[in-house]
């Protein structure tokens, strides 16, 4: 596989095959991220080369994968004509595949019909990790994530009714010091509304030379305390009511990793992060923790 410039993949993908089929983000704007500001100009590599490297892993690896994830920060936004021969080769090439996933916006989703969405699905694309990060529509102004939270609500709803599995990712401190109780509750509600299948919070860090670092340096934006940032996962696990999520913090910027279905074990992992608030349950350490 030929890789351009850094990687990014949810946790659960760790065992997965990456097929880097579009270079960056088309997006890009973020104010916290700098996944892929090494890679300024988006780009969907063409098509010949993702196949190439798809017919090498078939050879190499072949029936040892059994997941799929297309790169690289929103590779849904894809057209079809890209993602048709795509999803077809790995099915070819991998009789042991489980699943394929990719990250994936809202306006990605959006921009997309019923029916393409439905045809990915047949074609074997099974998994959309979203990251609206925060429910709170002023929070998701200030960090300019470019959709609100009805727009995410809706593309879940559409890749869901497409037969979609989603996971939802939201960020503890996105809202800042500032807006730390409504990006809290505001998060658990979007949670509940866009009811995916898998739910991960992660953990802002505050990145050099990001727009969302210059807000910081002017004292524009401040990181809620550890102990807030948990007050946010305390209310976020207790007021989310997805049908039945699998929840996790396993993503190695969080303070405490925990793991559970929501809401069956709201009361279990509420007790946890009560326990943390304590000092009676460890906390990872800030040198272990990582973007
Ligand atoms: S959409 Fe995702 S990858 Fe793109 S800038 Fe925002 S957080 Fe980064």
């Amino acid at each position: 596989m030929r890789y351009v410039g850094k990687l990014y993949r949810p946790p659960s993908e760790a065992d997965a095959l990456i097929l880097q089929a579009t270079i960056g983000c088309s997006w890009n704007h973020c104010t916290y991220c700098d996944m892929y500001r090494d890679k300024p100009d988006f780009r969907v590599r063409p098509l010949a080369e993702s196949l190439e490297d798809l017919a090498h892993a078939g050879r190499e690896l072949g029936p040892a994968v059994e997941k799929v994830f297309v790169a690289d920060g929103d590779a849904l936004v894809m057209d079809l004509a890209h993602w048709e021969p795509i999803l077809d080769a790995c099915r070819r090439l991998f009789p042991n595949l489980r699943r394929i996933s990719c990250y994936a916006t809202a306006v990605n989703v959006l921009a997309k019909s019923d029916a393409d969405l439905r045809r990915l699905r047949e074609l074997g694309l099974s998994l959309l990790y979203m990251g609206p990060e925060s429910g709170d529509d002023a929070t998701l102004r200030r960090i300019a994530k470019g959709s609100t939270a009805a727009d995410h609500v809706e593309a879940a709803r559409r890749a869901r009714a497409a037969g979609l599995e989603l996971s939802a990712i939201f960020l503890l401190g996105a809202g800042g010091v500032e807006r730390s109780a409504e990006h809290a509750r505001g998060s658990a509600a979007l949670a509940t509304a866009m009811d995916p299948h898998y739910l991960a919070a992660l953990t802002l860090t505050v990145v050099p030379a990001t727009p969302l670092a210059t807000l910081a340096e002017r004292g524009k934006f401040a990181l809620p305390s550890v102990a807030d940032l948990l007050g946010e996962l305390r209310t976020f696990v207790d007021e989310a009511r997805p049908t039945d999520a699998l929840f996790r913090t396993n993503h190695a910027s969080n303070y405490l990793p925990l793991g559970g279905r929501l809401p069956r074990d709201r009361a279990r992992i509420v007790d946890v992060i009560d326990g943390a608030l304590a000092g009676a349950v460890p906390l990872r350490p800030e040198h272990r923790r990582g973007l």
